[in-house]
């Protein structure tokens, strides 16, 4: 899936993509309309309407209040660092948001379109002063109710649109103009239900370009997408972007340092207790004495069950410096990666303890513990794909007909072969 948006993306550039409260889920902010969303507890005409709040502002800040200190607190997920990513690539024109939560402008996105307005100010609805979302923060710790203007004593109103309120101007006519300029108008993480944004797929359409959908449940415009990802935006947006990262750095490979072996036991240990793993193990090259490596550190993540892994876990990860891809090609796998200065360092390939992805990494391993003069063949391979390659892409495509040779004879070893380490 991850490819055929990524190609998507390549080829339609640079697109134009519509946000909603999906794409923040992944910051623990929850989105409105799933099962767990905001209004499933509240009632939006009580609390988000203009009407409302002209009623009883101090209920409906009591309502924002929280909300404000949950968004002033949450960090800019996978899905809207990619989409900063894809922006500075050129691959993305802008990003139109109904989220009022900054995240894109915080990720490092520059061109956002914030049609529902935002937190980022509240204005005195007497006077018509501004008061930046830290003054808002400040009013709101200090007093016991809905925030007033220190000039005049009236409530502030956020700077978001109530749902009885016109769009700012300028941004919905930027949001129209955009999505019927954009050859792909990329949807991520919308209902598409609230008017009139869930309208712009159509003005791409009606325009002549394609639309693709990455959201968990079906929206209306599924049926006319050139693509639809059921999938978590972070997972789906990662890996694309990661396919489409210019990677013509040639890859480096260097003799075995027996210091890999501490270095990745340490690092397992870290990875163990976050991912609450029942074991991890040290895979791939770096784990042959004697093996030439990138060097990378590959550490197999065996997790109970069905192996998942939940949004607080990535969080988690990403505090050790990783980056999630979800999947990434590899079905029953969740791969972390980890750069330091610059330079790749570590993998984590997350699957069930003891299931297939399981064995196969270890019987890899193993057989090269168990066989030198294997090891010194794959370490040839490595070092002519290495040289003749620019990219870490080529140079797996150049020693991949090797490796699959290699695992189908690891596979088929009769036995577990000894592990000359015990
Ligand atoms: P919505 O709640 O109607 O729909 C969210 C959609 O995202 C759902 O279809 C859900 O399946 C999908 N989704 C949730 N988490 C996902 C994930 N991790 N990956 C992929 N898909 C995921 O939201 P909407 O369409 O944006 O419309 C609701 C209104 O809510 C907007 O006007 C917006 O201003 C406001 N809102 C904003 C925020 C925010 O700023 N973060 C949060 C809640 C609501």
């Amino acid at each position: 899936m991850s490819e055929r948006l990524a190609e998507l993306i390549r080829e339609r550039q640079p697109c134009v993509v519509l946000t909603g409260a999906g794409a923040s889920t992944e910051s623990g902010i929850p989105d409105f309309r799933s099962p767990t969303g905001i209004w499933a507890r509240f009632d939006p005409r009580e609390y988000a309407t203009l009407g409302a709040f002209r009623a009883d502002p101090e209920k409906v800040w009591r309502f924002y209040a929280p909300r404000f200190a949950m968004l002033g607190e949450a960090e800019p997920n996978r899905a809207h660092r990619a989409l900063a990513e894809l922006e500075r690539l050129g691959l993305v024109r802008a990003v139109v948001t109904q989220n009022i939560d900054l995240l894109h402008e915080r990720a490092g996105s520059r061109d956002v379109v914030e049609v529902h307005g935002s937190i980022r100010v509240s204005h005195c609805l007497g006077c018509g002063a501004e008061y930046p979302l830290a003054e808002v923060e400040r009013l709101l710790s200090a007093g016991d109710g809905a925030p007033r203007c220190e000039r005049c004593g009236t409530v502030l109103k956020p700077g978001v649109v109530f749902f009885d309120e016109l769009l700012p101007e300028a941004a919905i006519d930027r949001a129209f103009a955009l999505a019927r300029e954009a050859a792909l108008l990329l949807v991520v993480g919308s209902s598409l239900e609230v008017h009139p944004v869930a309208g712009l797929p159509r003005e791409t359409l009606d325009a002549g370009g394609a639309v693709a959908v990455v959201n968990r449940d079906p929206t209306w415009v599924d049926a006319h997408a050139a693509l639809v990802v059921r999938e978590s935006a972070g997972d789906a947006l990662a890996e694309a972007v990661a396919r489409l990262r210019p990677d013509e750095e040639p890859v480096e490979v260097v003799e075995h340092d027996p210091a890999w072996a501490e270095a990745a036991a340490a690092e397992a240990e870290r990875v163990a207790g976050t991912l609450d793993a029942v074991a991890v193990e040290h895979v791939g090259s770096t784990a042959v004495p004697g093996l030439a490596a990138k060097p990378v550190l590959d550490l197999l993540a065996g997790l109970p069950g069905d192996a998942r892994v939940s949004p607080e876990q990535i969080r988690a990860m990403e505090e050790l410096g990783y980056e999630c891809l979800g999947e990434f090609g590899l079905p029953g796998r969740i791969f972390f990666y980890k750069d330091t200065d610059g330079r790749r360092t570590h993998h984590v390939h997350a699957v069930e303890h003891g299931g297939d992805q399981w064995r196969r990494h270890l019987a890899v391993r193993d057989f090269l513990l168990a066989h030198p003069d294997e090891a010194a063949r794959y370490a040839e391979v490595k070092g002519a794909a290495a040289a003749r390659t620019a990219g870490r892409e080529a140079y797996w495509e150049a020693k991949s007909a090797y490796v699959e040779e290699l695992e189908r004879r690891a596979l088929s070893a009769p036995g577990r072969p000894p592990d000359p380490r015990s």
